[in-house]
């Protein structure tokens, strides 16, 4: 039985989408074998590769004056690729607005000299710098934020704007709404939360940051050296990255990035909604800062974390456990999880609060 599966990563896939991986698994177009087994240079992968990348731009609607790459190593991967490729003036300003930026700062560290122009703490992360309210440094190589931080469930109500490279992890909200790539110098996301399996980083960047990694960057870490070779420089994750073409296949199918918006919408709203109406329950992220993608919500009673949890289990709701540096839930609600399976989780929670309460 297939179960509302509310796991921050790896996430929720499509059925559809898994349906056909299974169907073609033995025998992939007719080669005799899975796409698992075939060479990453032979013709029918090689396709199969630009077709993805083609699907993608059309998703996001991509300029031409930017390279799509897909990278091993996933998000994290990028924290220090980033600053060794684009970290030219030896400097960077970074947001601080919770976890993943945190890590990205601390990574960044390594290769340039970091200015947090911008830090949330006061707010305990629930919160996201004011638009305007931050001075990025003309000196800096780049602005990095992250506009959906998946721990604490915050994100960006705008795009920052300064006049430096802008770079985002966009990793829990790629291709979750239409986003405007001509604002970026960089976009990167791990593809396991919206795009697909784990295993790959795409990144998009703008042409002019290409070609100017520092010396000692790995090669497979290298934008110039990644486009040139069509990201092939050294064998990819040929499964990761045949699934995602299948994935952009049902994004375009159900009505593109823009349906997707809606949808996501109306799913967010619906959670919220309930969580706001409710004593019981209560969501610590300020309403302007609020994802769409990853709700946390706590009980009025932490005792009573392991019943919600082994409750929501029978009903068919897995993975909502919250992160363990915010406690009670957390409930992932990317493209993949239906409507059906918020309206499934309200009508859980309200009968938990009332049997509980
Ligand atoms: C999951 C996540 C990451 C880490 O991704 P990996 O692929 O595990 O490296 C980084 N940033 C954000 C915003 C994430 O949600």
């Amino acid at each position: 039985m297939r179960v509302y599966n509310f796991s921050a990563g790896p996430a929720m896939l499509p059925l559809p989408v898994l349906e056909q991986a299974q169907a073609e698994l033995t025998d992939w177009q007719g080669s005799g074998m899975s796409v698992m087994e075939d060479s990453h240079r032979g013709k029918a992968f090689v396709a199969c590769a630009a077709a993805a990348e083609e699907k993608f731009r059309q998703v996001l609607s991509i300029p031409d004056t930017y390279r799509v790459l897909f990278l091993q190593g996933g998000a994290t991967g990028q924290f220090a690729a980033v600053p060794m490729n684009i970290g030219t003036t030896g400097s960077a300003a970074y947001l601080n607005t919770g976890q993943w930026s945190k890590k990205a700062i601390a990574e960044a560290r390594k290769y340039v000299s970091v200015d947090v122009v911008a830090d949330e703490a006061a707010s305990s992360y629930t919160t996201v710098p004011e638009a305007g309210s931050f001075t990025v440094p003309a000196s800096a190589a780049y602005l990095h934020y992250t506009p959906n931080e998946t721990i604490g469930g915050v994100a960006f109500d705008y795009v920052p704007e300064a006049d430096v490279p802008l770079v985002g992890d966009f990793s829990s909200t790629i291709a979750s709404r239409p986003l405007d790539v001509s604002s970026f110098g960089v976009v990167y996301a791990g593809t396991q939360k919206n795009l697909g399996p784990a295993g790959l980083a795409v990144v998009i960047v703008r042409d002019d940051l290409i070609g100017s990694a520092r010396p000692d960057t790995p090669a497979v870490w290298d934008y110039g050296v990644m486009a040139k070779s069509d990201s092939m420089t050294n064998t990819p994750p040929t499964f990761t990255w045949y699934l995602l073409g299948l994935i952009l296949d049902w994004i375009i199918a159900e009505g593109g990035v823009a349906e997707m918006e809606r949808r996501n919408a109306a799913k967010a709203e619906a959670l919220y909604g309930y969580v706001d109406a409710s004593s019981f329950y209560a969501n610590p992220v300020a309403r302007n800062a609020r994802s769409w993608m990853n709700v946390p919500f706590t009980l009025a009673d932490p005792a009573l974390d392991a019943a919600f949890l082994a409750g929501a289990q029978d009903a068919g709701m897995t993975n909502l456990k919250g992160h363990r540096s915010v406690g009670g839930m957390r409930a992932s609600i990317y493209n993949a999880m239906p409507m059906e399976g918020v309206t499934t989780l309200i009508d859980y929670m309200r009968e938990f609060e009332r049997t509980s309460a």
